[in-house]
C-alpha cells in the first residue's frame, strides 16, 4: 500500500513515504484535516497537520477514469504587436488600431519524450514564435474584403489576410491550426488581445 503525505510543516514539499516506487505518482487532495492515525512508518506523523493522506488503491477506485485520462500539459506564452481592424462592426474596433497580444498556448501529452518533456520550450518559441514573427509581428491582420487593402499594397505595407473577421478568436484559431499542423500536440491558444479580454480556440473536451 502506497500512501502519500503532505504537511506544511515539511515545508509544502511533497513526502515519499520509503517503498514507494519512483513510478508512483503522488496525488494531492484539496483536504486538509489533522489525523490521528498510526504512522506506518513510525515517524510520528499523527502530530503532524495533514494536507494529504490517501493509498493509491482507494485513489484508482474512486476516480479510475480520471487515472486512465490523465495528462501532461506545458504552456508557453508568445507576445507580439499586431493592427486590425473590424468589418461590419459599430463600435471603436471598426477603426484602424494596434494591439500588444499575447499568444499562450497549451499543448499536452499522456507521457513524457526521452527528455522527459511534452515539448520542448524552445522548440516552441522557434519554430511557432518564428511563424508569428513573420507573418503576423508588426503586421496588420485584415479580412481579405477589407476596402483599405488596396491602399496597403500601393504603399508596400505588409498585411496578414483572414476569411473572416480578425478578432482574437480568428487570431487565436489561426495560431491553433499553424501549432497543429507543425505537428504539434496543441490544445488551446488563447490570444490575450489586452490584459483583461481573451479569446481561446481549443479542442472540444
Ligand atoms: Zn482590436
Amino acid at each position: 500500500m502506497a500512501i502519500i503525505l503532505r504537511s506544511p510543516q515539511a515545508q509544502g514539499r511533497a513526502q515519499r513515504a520509503p517503498g514507494i516506487g519512483a513510478s508512483e505518482a503522488e496525488y494531492v487532495f484539496g483536504l486538509e484535516t489533522r489525523s490521528s492515525l498510526r504512522s506506518p512508518l513510525g515517524v510520528g506523523l499523527d502530530t503532524m497537520r495533514w494536507e494529504i493522506m490517501e493509498t493509491h488503491l482507494e485513489w484508482r477506485d474512486w476516480m479510475p477514469s480520471l487515472w486512465e485520462d490523465a495528462m501532461f500539459e506545458v504552456t508557453r506564452e508568445l507576445r507580439f504587436c499586431y493592427g486590425h481592424r473590424l468589418l461590419q462592426y459599430d463600435g471603436k474596433c471598426k477603426h484602424l488600431h494596434g494591439h500588444n497580444g499575447r499568444a499562450v498556448l497549451t499543448f499536452a501529452a499522456p507521457s513524457l519524450d526521452q527528455l522527459g518533456m511534452v515539448i520542448d520550450f524552445s522548440k516552441i518559441k522557434k519554430s511557432i514564435g518564428g511563424w508569428i514573427d513573420t507573418n503576423l509581428d508588426h503586421r496588420m491582420i485584415l479580412h481579405r474584403d477589407d476596402p483599405i487593402l488596396p491602399e496597403f499594397r500601393r504603399l508596400g505595407e505588409p498585411v496578414f489576410l483572414t476569411d473572416v473577421n480578425p478578432t482574437a478568436e480568428t487570431i487565436a484559431r489561426l495560431i491553433f491550426e499553424h501549432a497543429a499542423n507543425e505537428g504539434f500536440p496543441v490544445t488551446q491558444v488563447s490570444l490575450w488581445e489586452t490584459d483583461d479580454a481573451y479569446a481561446t480556440y481549443r479542442l472540444s473536451k
